[in-house]
């Protein structure tokens, strides 16, 4: 028996992997992860190395194999646990071993300490809220936004004030000069933003809330860890219970992850755990540098916090006693890597936290349907906060249907509806905003009249619009020529589904000439901080009405919002996968939700084609439960996740007809290699982009009931591919249970 041993993993490059003799009274004693001594180099120094795979055979000259010294005393230290989870990873999502690694030890990299900048109040309360009155009356925006955030929290970071608050260094200069506050600089290697904990506000739980942290503990205080899914309307006080549940969990002396989509982690979000846990939070985002995450990580293994926010990546925080992981929002697409190893942090928080003894806290307004599937089945305990926690009313719900505007002779796209509310809330002072749930780049085919669109006959999804005139389905391939007449109504109003954010704010300006208009999309936030900049320009109500994509509807709360309108809910409906049913239903949710956070009462306008599917209907209603019986009844008979598991096979070539043959050759072993096993081999069609940079693809699916079918399946054509040089001009890469269709 051999064992392969990774010897630094702290280097940079960890592709030094060594193979070691198994003396034979180490086996069975030995398992992936554990830390050993080898002797390694020249001189056979004794050298500290963890386990990743053990094998029958030897890839070295046997005779040159060392034999493994010792099984260290410390057993499975936290890198070790890191390194079975990379090959917990590597398993279940494909790729090399190194790619696992990479994505979850840190890696530690030299670096100059930067100089870290923190703004600090001078004023005192009264004089502070003055001061603040001044500048309201003067319409200082800028000055009134930094001076109320000081004097909700006297001491903060410059980055935060200048990312999150979008404060220019002018306006701290101005106010430094007026005595107000005072810009200070210190030579800092640590925690990012730096807060004292404050006297944390009491509040008293509601029944719903206090029941879903009752469960959670009585089941951790018995050491009975597991999978929680809360599923909790928005504003029903999740994130208060979050916060609970980790405070009981750090009192025992263990750590918690947190993870949250980045656009979610406001400046409001990020102080309340600061007000919860004070220095012992720790904040982790994509723009800190590798110094400063590999900063972080250290002090988090060091055990100077206890709990890490991050995004997905903050889930492979080095915690040396992680007792609990938490995932808002766990719906988001991006909580799926897309980069090999395509990890979904769900399934690998799940898999580390039954690794580390520790639970996992899921939760959401609107649950994935992989996440609810589970819970209904068992595998998952579900919490409901079914109401919210100060009673505030949901928004009400206009649908109007897109067909009937047309035959009032109405071509715009904004309804009449739709138009008589903005009126209204421009009247009013109130802000509104208009979303497009428009997704990548898929062009479905419908009419105008009758709402028709065209299907794949095999997959029931939307066959999308090539541009050789021909209508094809992502994941079979199946074509056939661009439909001219409506098949259903005979109307010639047939075409691709196309209407764009810019197109959109111009008919906005020319129907409301008087409105202040901000627009939010790919192209005005490309710049840094791009997206921030507007949104909180918005939050400053610098504008009446904010027109974008679905970057609008996640994050911010706008307490002046009281009308959101959705343009048009059929482009994310009939965008070409299995998931555009619950997409949309998620967006919508969300943007209903968006309508009414303050005090007044908000209503929405969901404009459609289609105003009797089912996405739309419960989305209206505001009803998950409906619309998951009737969502998963058509995975259920499709055969789609997850009810069954989905592996796409994404292969790319410079070579087009280089590709034509690998896809063949594969797709031929694979129906060799699954003998009797129930596994539908479909495609290779071409995806919706079918070259990037000059890089033909081709994609692959593998459908079967049980997921570990699929994990043999991608072990057999991973080993096909390596011993087959005909592979080795192209890329092949591993999706299960795609985000999207390729
Ligand atoms: P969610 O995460 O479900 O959207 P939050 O936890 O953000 O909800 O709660 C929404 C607002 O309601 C927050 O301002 C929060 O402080 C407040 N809140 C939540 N629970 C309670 C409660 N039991 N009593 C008073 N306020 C609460
Ligand atoms: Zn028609
Ligand atoms: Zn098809």
């Amino acid at each position: 028996m051999f064992a392969s041993i990774i010897v630094d993993i702290t280097h940079e490059k960890l592709d030094k992997i060594f193979q070691y003799r198994v003396p034979s009274h180490m086996e069975g004693a030995l398992s992936v992860g554990m830390e050993v001594f080898v002797p390694f180099g020249k001189g056979n120094r004794r050298t500290k190395g963890y386990v990743i795979d053990f094998s029958e055979t030897c890839d070295y000259d046997l005779s040159k194999v060392k034999e493994i010294q010792e099984i260290s005393s410390k057993g499975v230290a936290i890198e070790g646990k890191l390194v079975a989870l990379a090959a917990w990873m590597k398993e279940h999502y494909g790729g090399t071993m190194i790619q696992a690694l990479k994505t979850v030890l840190p890696i530690k990299q030299k670096e100059q300490a930067k100089v870290k900048k923190r703004v600090r109040l001078l004023l005192h309360g009264e004089e502070g809220r003055k001061k603040l009155d001044f500048y309201l009356e003067k319409n200082q925006r800028a000055r009134a936004r930094l001076l109320a955030a000081l004097l909700d929290e006297p001491v903060l970071e410059y980055e935060l004030v200048s990312k999150k608050l979008n404060i220019t260094m002018p306006v701290i200069r101005a106010l430094e000069e007026q005595g107000i506050l005072t810009l200070e600089s210190e030579q800092v290697y640590r925690n990012p933003i730096r807060k004292r904990k404050q006297e944390s506000r009491q509040i008293t739980f509601t029944a719903e809330q206090q029941n879903a942290i009752e469960q959670f503990w009585e089941d951790y205080r018995k050491e009975d860890y597991g999978t929680y899914l809360i599923h909790g309307v928005t504003g029903s006080g999740k994130t208060e219970v979050y916060m609970e549940m980790i405070r009981r969990v750090a009192e025992q002396g263990r750590q918690a992850i947190v993870l949250i989509p980045e656009i979610a982690l406001t400046f409001q979000t990020v102080l309340r755990f600061y007000r919860c846990f004070g220095d012992r939070v720790s904040i982790m985002n994509s723009r800190l540098s590798a110094g400063e995450r590999y900063d972080q990580m250290m002090r988090a293994k060091e055990g100077k916090v206890d709990v890490m926010i991050g995004p997905r990546s903050a889930l492979f925080t080095p915690f040396p006693n992680l007792g609990l992981i938490v995932i808002d929002e766990e719906h988001e697409n991006t909580y799926k890597s897309e980069q090999i190893p395509r990890y979904h942090a769900r399934e690998t928080a799940i898999a580390r936290a039954k690794m580390e003894d520790a639970s996992v806290v899921l939760g959401s307004a609107t649950p994935s349907l992989e996440a609810m599937y589970r819970a209904k089945h068992g595998e998952y305990h579900l919490l409901e906060l079914k109401s919210r926690s100060q009673q505030q009313e949901m928004a009400e719900v206009h649908v109007v249907d897109l067909r009937q505007e047309l035959k009032n002779g109405n071509r715009l796209i904004l309804s009449e509806k739709l138009q008589a509310l903005m009126a209204d809330r421009l009247e009013k002072k109130e802000q509104m905003m208009l979303f497009l749930n428009r997704r990548g780049y898929a062009g479905f085919i419908s009419c105008r009249e009758c709402g028709h669109v065209v299907k794949c006959p095999h997959c029931d999804v939307s066959l999308s619009c090539h541009r050789n005139g021909r209508m094809v389905c992502h994941y079979c391939g199946y074509e056939e020529p661009k439909i001219t007449v409506c098949p259903e109504c005979g109307s010639r109003h047939v075409g691709e589904f196309r209407a764009g954010t810019q197109q959109i704010e111009d008919i906005v300006k020319r129907q409301f000439p008087e409105a202040r208009v901000l627009r939010m999309d790919m192209d005005t936030t490309r710049e840094k901080d791009g997206h921030e900049k507007i949104l909180s320009a918005f939050a400053n109500e610098e504008a009446d009405i904010l027109v974008g994509t679905q970057m609008i509807v996640k994050g911010h709360d706008f307490p002046n919002v009281t009308l959101v309108g959705v343009l048009a809910a059929d482009m994310s409906l009939y965008s070409d996968d299995y998931r555009s049913g619950e997409r949309t239903f998620q967006l919508l949710t969300q943007a209903e939700g968006r309508a009414g956070r303050g005090e007044k009462k908000g209503e929405a306008v969901i404009q459609t084609y289609s105003p009797e599917h089912y996405a739309i209907v419960n989305a209206a209603a505001q009803d998950y439960e409906a619309f998951y019986r009737e969502e998963i009844h058509y995975r259920e008979l499709m055969g789609y996740p997850p009810c069954e598991n989905l592996l796409a096979v994404l292969v790319s070539c410079e070579e087009e007809r280089l590709l034509e043959t690998g896809c063949k050759y594969l797709k031929k072993y694979a129906l060799r290699v699954r003998g009797e096993e129930q596994i539908d081999i479909i495609g290779p069609a071409s995806p919706g982009i079918g070259k990037i940079n000059d890089v033909y693809r081709k994609v692959l699916y593998l459908k079967t009931e049980r997921y570990v079918t699929l994990i043999k399946m991608k072990n057999r054509l991973e080993q096909y591919i390596e011993v087959n040089s005909g592979f080795s001009r192209m890329r092949i890469q591993f999706d299960f249970n795609p985000m999207k269709v390729f």
